[in-house]
C-alpha cells in the first residue's frame, strides 16, 4: 500500500467547526480566522454557511465575513448552500466554490431538513444548475457515511449510491463525512474499498469526526487505500450536536502532524497553525481541542 506524496487539507474550522459551537463570534473575529489559517498555507477553506440565521444563528452575516477576508489567489474559498436561497445569497459574495449536502440515511436527512436522501438529492438538483450557469464548481458532502444517530447502521452500498448520484448531478468531489464519529479503521477502508471500484480516487474526499477517538487512525487506513483529500478543523473547533460535551472534526494540528510523520506534503506551517487554533480557543474561552497544538505550544 503506497501513501499519497501530498494531502489537500479541506480546513472546515471556520464554518462547520464554529457552527457547532455554542458562542457566537464577530465577524472580525471569524473574518481573521480564515485569513490567518491561510496565512498558514492552508489553500482550501470553508468560509461561512448561507442557511437561515434562525436555524443556525453562528452562520449569520456569513457575506460580511466574505466581505472583510482577504482574498489570495490560489487558495478556494468555499461557502455552504443548502437551498436555493442560500446560493443565491452566496453568488453576491463570489465564492471560488460552494458545497452541498445530504446524507446516507433518510432518518438523517428527515430529523435535519426534513425529507428524504432523494428528495434532497431533487433540491440540490436545482442548486447544480444554478452553479453551473454561473461556472462554479460545486462539492457534495455525504453524512452519516459511517453510521446514524437516528438509524444506526449504514449500508456501506447506500454511501455508494448517494455519492454517484452527486456526482451524476454534477459535484467535482464528494465528501465522506462520519458524522457521529463511530466509524474504525477496518470499516473506513472498506468504505473505500467499494467506493473506488465505481468511483475515481481523485473524487472523494474524507471527513472524519473524533467523537469516539478515531479518527486520525480512519483516516490514516483511507490514506492506505489513495484517499488525498481529508476535511479538518483547526483546534478541533465543532462539538458534536448528537453527544453532549463530546468532541466533533479532528483538529488539523493533529493530521498535519500525522502527515509531517508520513512524509506526506500539506503545504501548511504546523507552528503557525498551532498559534492560530490556540488563538481561536481563546477566543472562544474553550480548550484547544488539538492534542498537537497543545503539545507544541507547551513546549
Ligand atoms: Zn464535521
Amino acid at each position: 500500500m503506497t501513501l499519497p506524496k501530498s494531502v489537500r487539507i479541506v480546513e472546515v474550522g471556520a464554518r462547520d467547526g464554529l457552527q457547532n459551537e455554542k458562542q457566537i463570534i464577530e465577524v472580525a473575529t471569524k473574518a481573521q480566522l480564515v485569513n490567518e489559517l491561510v496565512a498558514t498555507g492552508i489553500e482550501h477553506i470553508e468560509v461561512g454557511s448561507f442557511v437561515s440565521p434562525k436555524w443556525v444563528p453562528q452562520m449569520a452575516a456569513s457575506d460580511e465575513v466574505f466581505e472583510q477576508i482577504l482574498r489570495r489567489s490560489g487558495v478556494c474559498y468555499s461557502a455552504l448552500t443548502p437551498n436555493m436561497r442560500g446560493l443565491e445569497s452566496a453568488l453576491e459574495c463570489n465564492p471560488d466554490e460552494v458545497a452541498v449536502f445530504t446524507a446516507a440515511s433518510d432518518a438523517f436527512t428527515q430529523k435535519n431538513i426534513n425529507c428524504t436522501v432523494d428528495e434532497s438529492l431533487e433540491r440540490i438538483k436545482d442548486v447544480m444548475a444554478v452553479a453551473e450557469e454561473n461556472d462554479i464548481k460545486v462539492r457534495g458532502y455525504v453524512s452519516t457515511v459511517m453510521g446514524c444517530p437516528y438509524q444506526g447502521e449504514v449500508d456501506p452500498e447506500k454511501v455508494l449510491e448517494v455519492a454517484q448520484k452527486l456526482l451524476a448531478l454534477g459535484c467535482y468531489e464528494i465528501s465522506l463525512g462520519d458524522t457521529i464519529g463511530v466509524g474504525t479503521p477496518e470499516k473506513a477502508a472498506d468504505l473505500i474499498k467499494l467506493l473506488k471500484k465505481h468511483i475515481p480516487l481523485s473524487k472523494l474526499a474524507v471527513h472524519f469526526h473524533d467523537t469516539y477517538g478515531q479518527a486520525l487512525a480512519n483516516i490514516y487506513a483511507c490514506l492506505q487505500q489513495g484517499i488525498s483529500v481529508v476535511d479538518s478543523s483547526v483546534a478541533g473547533l465543532g462539538g458534536c450536536p448528537y453527544a453532549a460535551g463530546a468532541s466533533g472534526n479532528v483538529a488539523t494540528e493533529d493530521v498535519v502532524y500525522m502527515m509531517q510523520g508520513l512524509g506526506i506534503e500539506t503545504g501548511i506551517d504546523l507552528t503557525e497553525l498551532s498559534k492560530v487554533g490556540q488563538w481561536i480557543s481563546d477566543e472562544l474561552g474553550r480548550p484547544n481541542g488539538s492534542k498537537t497544538g497543545r503539545a507544541l505550544l507547551s513546549k
